[in-house]
């Protein structure tokens, strides 16, 4: 039985239980990056916020399915369908062709997914793979009555559904309607401001580079298409959560629904779930805006990409989070002290000491050996891991999570039993604590500092034996101005460094 696990749905304006189409499975949809320039360290928030829900699925008992798009055709400038095609902005700016641009950036765009701990899609499909099936969906629009042939486009027609605007209040529909009135750049062969492109054939790029044979004529497909069949492909007619961020609500998600929900002639996705944009001081992060913070750049500027991936872990999806190089100093500082904090664990049980020292290079060997451990306090762990799950199945409380590993660091438990509840959170939270203290060799313990922490255990417990606890004390607050702590407990002395 999975654990009970709720969020945010955008659909309802509530957070739901989730329960999935099948007992015990999740099919999942994420859209993808458009590959066009780099992805900025916005983008990957969205990507981790993500990483951080399938894993947390996981942890909760769900076997999760994920696919996930790469547009490589078809999105403007505007999400309404209006400006320049961005790939092919993308080609002009770097006197590269189209399909360049998208191989380029689609391998730039993983390298960052991957460096921040995400785990990939179970499938990645670029839209240019997916034609035939695009037009076989405009087709079933046409014939249903959804979609007309207008100044040479293919458009859908809002006005055929009772509720087009599914995800918002009367109010926001209100002001979504003045704004899409608004809008500057007017195609005249729609019927309705709301309506749009399904497959485009009166290009207003001559030279658009990726076109396509259509009953339409030759063209390209519209952005929002590719979502809906790329899913239905690969997931069915029903899947269960499709996730973005929260400029994807209007009018992609909206418009996504609209057709698949017509295609289909039912529902489609049951949850909708939307992360917040990252913010820097002068405004939202954009990729068409000048010089792009990416991963990457970071990396260069000497930042583990870990690093940004706790940043982002300890705030709330659903919440703006402004980034600046201040903050995130701060969190190396955090993060380096976790790190030096799973080193002493590392170096207080033996067992695993010996192990971390035998397979410096092999995380896994260490690894089995703190799940093995037969020093595990199995109550202790237990408890944290149920409230673990308990936070991140509470829409998401990954900064909760976060605290429950400060928590477990400063519990009245064994080593042993402390590294695996690191171990066990860190399939969510992906910080690989571990894997960091056992690579780092500044962490290294001098083993002259190692001999003079042993010699000083053995001359406080001699003290001690012989009721000279003043010496006992001094030898204690000498170790402490090392920077050692030690702790009298059941299993006798153990020492941290703090
Ligand atoms: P794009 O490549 O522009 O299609 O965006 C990829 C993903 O990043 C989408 O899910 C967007 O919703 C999301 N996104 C765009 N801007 C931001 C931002 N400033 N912060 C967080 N996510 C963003
Ligand atoms: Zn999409």
């Amino acid at each position: 039985m999975a654990h009970k696990f709720s969020f945010y749905n955008t659909l309802s304006r509530t957070i739901e239980e989730f329960i999935p189409n099948e007992e015990g499975k999740v099919s999942m949809y994420t859209c993808g990056p458009t590959v066009y320039h780099f992805a900025h360290i916005g983008n990957i928030r969205t990507y981790i916020m993500q990483d951080a829900l399938i894993k947390a699925l996981e942890y909760c008992g769900y076997d999760v399915k994920r696919v996930m798009n790469i547009t490589d055709v078809g999105h403007l400038s505007s999400d309404a369908d209006t400006g320049e095609d961005k790939m092919l902005a993308g080609a002009k700016r770097e006197h590269k062709t189209v399909m360049e641009i998208a191989d380029f950036y689609t391998k730039a765009f993983f390298k960052d997914f991957d460096a921040v701990g995400n785990k990939r899609p179970e499938v990645i499909e670029p839209a240019t793979n997916c034609i035939p099936e695009f037009i076989h969906m405009v087709e079933v629009l046409l014939e249903k009555g959804y979609a007309y042939v207008a100044g040479g486009n293919v458009y859908f027609d809002t006005s055929k559904l009772q509720d087009y605007y599914v995800f918002s209040s009367a109010i926001e529909k209100e002001q979504l309607a003045v704004g899409v009135r608004d809008d500057v750049e007017e195609d005249t062969a729609k019927k309705n401001k709301t309506d749009f492109v399904l497959w485009f054939t009166k290009s207003k790029f001559e030279d658009q580079a990726l076109k396509w044979d259509s009953p339409w004529g030759v063209g390209y497909p519209g952005w929002h298409i590719e979502c809906s069949c790329i899913s239905m492909k690969h997931l069915g007619e029903y899947i269960d959560i499709h996730c973005g961020g929260v400029d994807n609500i209007f009018p992609h998600h909206t418009n996504e629904i609209a057709q698949s929900e017509s295609y289909l002639g039912h529902r489609w996705c049951k949850y909708w779930f939307h992360s917040n944009h990252l913010n820097d001081r002068a405004g939202k992060m954009s990729k068409s805006k000048g010089a792009v913070l990416t991963v990457s750049v970071l990396q260069e500027k000497g930042y583990d990409p870990l690093v940004y991936r706790f940043f982002c872990l300890q705030s709330h999806y659903r919440k703006p989070l402004e980034f600046s190089f201040e903050v995130l100093d701060n969190t190396v500082t955090a993060y380096n002290n976790l790190v030096k904090k799973v080193e002493a664990l590392i170096a207080a049980d033996e067992k695993i000491k010996a192990a971390a020292d035998q397979n410096k290079e092999d995380i896994a060997a260490v690894l089995e050996v703190i799940r093995n451990s037969q020093d595990i306090d199995e109550n202790v762990k237990k408890e944290f891991e149920e409230k673990f799950a308990d936070a991140i199945s509470n829409d998401l409380n990954t900064s909760m999570a976060v605290t429950l590993l400060y928590d477990i660091l400063k519990a009245d438990t064994n080593a042993a039993t402390k590294l695996a509840v690191v171990d066990s959170f860190d399939k969510v939270l992906s910080l690989d604590l571990i894997g960091h203290a056992l690579a780092d060799d500044s962490a290294d313990i001098d083993p002259e500092l190692e001999a003079f922490i042993k010699d000083a255990i053995e001359r406080r417990a001699a003290a001690k034996k012989a009721k000279d606890f003043t010496t006992a004390d001094a030898i204690r607050d000498e170790l402490l101005a090392k920077g050692v702590e030690i702790k009298d407990t059941r299993e006798g002395v153990k020492w941290s460094l703090v």
